[in-house]
């Protein structure tokens, strides 16, 4: 009589972190120890539209065409010697946003990819330690302090918005036959560098 293999799928565990994983909800609370500690990928697509902070954000076009955000989230857990072990997520995000150039104040578009690493830590002081190591070896890693019901869309549309050009510009911008004060929206959206040569003038 021969053993019939069980017929549960196999164990998710030795996934590959760079291999399909199945579509995730932005909209969920996470749990970012036992993200790190079962150390399976999320991944997940959304509307740009439902990211309402960033669609609302300064030099940001009014309008946006239906963009999607891609997002990926990648834990784990990091044993470091004559440390507690690290509990980490790298993060990847892509989408396409229409921006207002600063220059012709028309609309431009923008390629949004963000690419970092975040490690979770404890307590304040932890917090206050391993920024001051991240900053001595000038790393773009960031420390965060561990807090249950981590929300995600939240974090994930912070950090696009961290990802916003400060000064967003055609390549090859031509004012077209009109000067910012012509431009209906210039009255609404003020150019942050106008406005800052007003203030140095003043
Ligand atoms: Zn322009």
């Amino acid at each position: 009589m021969t053993m019939n293999r069980p017929s549960s799928p196999p164990e998710s565990a030795s996934e590959s972190a760079t291999g399909p994983v199945p579509e995730a909800s932005a909209t969920q609370r996470l749990d970012i120890s036992v993200l790190c500690r079962q150390g399976q990928p999320l991944a997940g697509e959304l509307p740009l539209a439902q990211l309402r902070r960033l669609c609302t954000y300064r030099g940001v076009w009014p309008e946006q065409a239906a963009q999607t955000v891609t997002w990926r989230l990648v834990p784990s857990v990091r044993q470091a010697p004559g440390d507690a072990d690290q509990l980490w997520v790298d993060m990847t995000l892509h989408t396409r946003i229409a921006l207002q150039c600063q220059r012709c104040l028309e609309r431009t578009d923008a390629v949004l990819d963000v690419s970092k690493a975040f490690r979770f830590v404890h307590t304040e002081a932890e917090l206050d330690r391993v920024e001051a190591v991240f900053d001595e070896i000038d790393s773009d890693d960031e420390a965060l302090l561990l807090e249950p019901g981590w929300p995600l869309l939240d974090w994930l549309e912070d950090e696009l918005i961290l990802a916003l050009p400060i000064a967003p510009r055609h390549d090859d911008c031509q004012i077209a036959g009109h000067t910012p004060s012509d431009d209906p929206l210039a009255g609404l959206k003020p150019n942050p560098f106008a406005v800052l040569e007003k203030l140095k003038k003043s």
